[in-house]
């Protein structure tokens, strides 16, 4: 039976993550929204990433194929379970809570990342698991509509060979590793649609321009060519077949990342809210209003109804994100549930940060508190790993067992 309590181990790691986001995260945060592009040095204590010499073999060829027959089918794990996921979003609010942009910027925890623990074969996740991993799926005409995808792979020999252009790459300057999404051949629509890992360095991918942001100007978003660009052709996460008479099963399989992925990102959005949310109450307490969450709301002051009201829609949002993690940690498909918990925590999110710059005045606008900042912060977690309107689409079309092409 689903149970949202945080396990003993979960909570010590929130108040742990907590004390990380306070005291590491927080005290720079206005030094790299001024500083866009700088690399914020003081995250290299929290990269965990071994060093190359520490890095395994690559996999001679054939060894992947066979890894792959010998592999047993996974199994549903027994019991209830507090796995990844749920610790991901855990983590993630806290470290949201502290800032967004640095949060984006922690070496090693790119959403190229997920893909890979999503996706990869063991083989594969012995290769790639130490890279730190940036997702390359938009471009100049591929938006929301992932599908239409113009990014080309071609195999050739031992090797795929990438062209296209990928555009809003989050962490695209400073990863090891590009996750690139790209069809073996657009006639053949989603089922073509693979993600290949591309290492930095490799000939043929090049970053072309970061991006100036209205907000998580710590993080650096690039532009990426790829001309020629030349991989191995074991670097295809999942199978490379076009299962033409299967279209949604294959495309299903590169979109099972987000199922893991938009729970983490609606998990972004409730911890920078809390902090907006925090640093209000705090702040009228400051000059002697106190908020009394108990009393009768038609006892409250207008204030005081506004931020419980804000409590209550942001407690809604987080109990989504729990139980988006919940079911992915527990083998069940969450797709839905991860679509609902992004929708309501990103919108909830934009809504309670700005309210909390109207409702602090001057000292909400102005840059000598964070409030203003979280605003701008709050805005991208309801685009990234799809819009709010998107999010709304997905939802429907389970709710009325419709498919994509039914419901656009
Ligand atoms: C800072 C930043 C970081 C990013 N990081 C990454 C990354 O790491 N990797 C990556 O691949 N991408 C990344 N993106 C891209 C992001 O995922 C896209 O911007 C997003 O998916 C929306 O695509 P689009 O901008 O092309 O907007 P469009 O798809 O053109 O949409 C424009 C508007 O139309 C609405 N809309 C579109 N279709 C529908 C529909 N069918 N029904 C109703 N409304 C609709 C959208 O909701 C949106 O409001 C990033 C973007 C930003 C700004």
């Amino acid at each position: 039976m689903i149970n949202l309590e945080l396990s003993k181990p979960l909570q010590d790691q929130k108040a742990m993550m907590q004390g990380v986001a306070a005291q590491l995260l927080r005290p720079i945060s206005r030094k790299y929204d001024q500083q866009e592009h700088a690399v914020p040095e003081e995250l290299k204590v929290l990269d965990r990433r071994p060093r190359p010499s520490q890095k395994p073999p690559a996999a001679k060829d054939g060894e992947a194929k066979k890894e792959r027959a010998e592999k047993p089918p996974k199994k549903k794990p027994e019991g209830v379970v507090n796995g990844s996921n749920m610790s991901t979003c855990v983590t993630v609010e806290e470290m949201c809570w502290g800032d967004v942009g640095l949060m984006l910027s922690l070496p090693g925890a790119g959403l190229g990342n997920a893909a890979i623990s999503a996706v990869a074969t063991p083989e594969q996740k012995a290769r790639f698991g130490s890279y730190y991993a940036a997702m390359a799926i938009t471009e100049p005409a591929s938006g929301s509509d992932s599908a239409s995808i113009g990014a080309t792979a071609r195999l050739e020999g031992d090797e795929w060979v990438l062209n296209g252009e990928k555009i809003f790459v989050t962490a695209g300057g400073r990863c090891d590793a590009v996750v690139v999404w790209a069809t073996l051949d657009k006639s053949k629509g989603k089922a073509a649609i693979k993600s290949f890992v591309v290492p930095k360095g490799t000939p043929g991918m090049e970053v072309a321009k970061l991006e100036h942001k209205l907000g998580i100007r710590a993080s650096d978003t690039a532009t990426i060519m790829l001309t020629d660009c030349r991989i191995p052709k074991d670097n295809v996460l999942g199978s490379a077949e076009v299962q033409e008479g299967d279209k949604r099963a294959a495309f299903g399989k590169v979109m099972q990342t987000f199922d893991n992925t938009r729970p983490t990102v609606a998990a972004m959005a409730i911890g920078c809210s809390r902090a907006a949310l925090e640093r209000t109450i705090e702040l009228y307490k400051a000059e002697g209003i106190e908020v009394d969450f108990d009393k009768p709301l038609w006892e409250m002051s207008a204030l005081e109804a506004e931020l419980v009201r804000m409590e209550a829609d942001w407690e809604g949002a987080r109990l989504l994100v729990l139980r988006a993690a919940w079911m992915a940690d527990n083998g069940e498909p969450n797709s839905m549930e991860a679509s609902m918990a992004k929708a309501k925590a990103g919108r909830v999110g934009n809504a309670i940060t700005l309210r909390c710059v109207e409702l602090c005045g001057a000292l909400g606008y102005g840059q000598d508190e964070l409030i203003e900042k979280w605003a701008r912060d709050s805005k991208i977690l309801d685009i990234f790993e799809g819009t709010q309107q998107i999010q709304q689409l997905i939802v429907a079309r389970r709710q009325l067992n419709l498919s994509s092409d039914q419901l656009k």
